[in-house]
């Protein structure tokens, strides 16, 4: 049985299989002519990272024995499918029969894994929740109702040796490119001057900067900003173009979606992390409605003002954050600290013509 690089999202596993220069047709996804690893006779090691993988998993049998919460099990194929980055699109049951075949020759202690729910024993180990998780054990919204009802700038839910670890990972370079700003007006002309950040007076709270304090907020696509702007048709929007010819150092949480637990060091640490990391990054994405609570936004303007301060404690010079935008299917958000680092060079002026909905049923309760 063959597998293929177009099988995985985990790069890692993508580059071994590439490196192995075996052309041929997948039997998993039916890709032809592919990259591809065959899983009973390619001894490269693909079972082995499998299995030391595995490794971080005890079977449900034996940990409900040490009291752990049989709520806190799952199943390796469904943890698989729906949290963990490393198969592309396959549904549970073809990540069952993968593993299956790729571990029953040399790991067939491993086999009972896949068939039985598993739990991971630091899930129930408080030191090291306390040392190795972002939130110190807490789930996200344990943290959410924290700052927002109990100590909103210093939280002691978090664990900042280990943010600051995957803040580094995270960490990428923008180079030179065109980013855009839209802006409603329907009566006044805008000019080059308009475009920019609004003055700290007026500046409003929003996901990545709280009131009073002025962000540029940028789009990678002229399609973004405009959707991000929510527009009505009739109006008249401005896009003021913001050409970056310099290097920027920006954290791009985009990245906290595709984490590959096969580059890290530390599975069980991924593990630990991987909800957390996901509900920070929804959070971050989240568009901000004009009947939103401020409290709302609170939480990631916290870990934005986190990096912001780096700057000053250790000279980290980020300029800004990446997040994507879930009001547009292409492009992302660039958010820059200070407003003056870039400026608009070109205005155009765009009349919203149609605008596009889609919808999906929503079962009432
Ligand atoms: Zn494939």
């Amino acid at each position: 049985m063959n597998c293929c690089v177009k099988c995985f999202t985990s790069s890692e596993i993508k580059s071994m299989i590439k490196s192995l220069d075996n052309l041929g047709d997948c039997d998993y996804c039916g890709c032809r002519n592919v990259y591809v690893y065959n899983l009973q006779h390619d001894n490269k090691g693909l079972d082995e990272q499998f299995n030391n993988l595995l490794n971080i998993f005890h079977l449900g049998e034996e940990l409900r024995i040490d009291g752990f919460s049989e709520y806190k099990l799952i199943s390796i194929k469904d943890e698989f499918e729906k949290n963990w980055k490393i198969f592309n699109n396959f549904n549970g049951g073809k990540i069952h029969r993968f593993l299956n075949t790729l571990l029953e020759q040399r790991y067939p202690e491993k086999i009972e894994f896949l068939n039985n729910q598993v739990g991971i024993i630091e899930w129930m180990n408080k030191d090291y929740l306390e040392e190795n998780s972002v939130l110190k054990g807490h789930s996200w919204e344990e943290f959410v109702t924290y700052i927002k009802h109990n100590n909103r700038f210093h939280s002691k839910h978090v664990n900042y040796k280990v943010l600051n670890d995957y803040i580094d990972t995270i960490t990428i370079t923008v180079d030179e490119d065109d980013f855009y700003r839209a802006r409603i007006s329907n009566n006044a002309e805008l000019g080059l001057e308009d475009m920019g950040a609004p003055p700290p007076s007026l500046a409003t709270a929003g996901r990545a900067n709280s009131e009073g304090i002025s962000h540029l907020y940028l789009a990678s696509e002229k399609e973004t900003v405009i959707s991000e702007i929510r527009p009505s048709i009739g109006d008249t929007v401005y896009i003021g173009k913001f050409p970056i010819r310099q290097k920027l150092k920006v954290v791009d949480f985009r990245l906290l979606k595709s984490l590959d637990v096969f580059s890290s060091d530390d599975p069980t640490r991924y593990a630990i992390n991987l909800e957390i990391f996901h509900e920070m990054t929804k959070a971050i994405s989240k568009p901000v409605r004009s009947g939103d609570s401020k409290l709302e936004y609170l939480p990631t303007q916290f870990f934005v003002d986190y990096i912001k301060g780096l700057n000053e404690t250790e000279s980290a010079g980020y300029n800004g954050i990446i997040f994507e935008s879930t009001l547009s299917t292409n492009g992302y958000n660039l958010m820059i600290f200070d407003p003056d680092l870039l400026s608009c060079t070109r205005v155009e002026r765009r009349i919203i013509k149609t605008l596009n909905y889609t919808h999906i049923e929503y079962a009432i309760d």
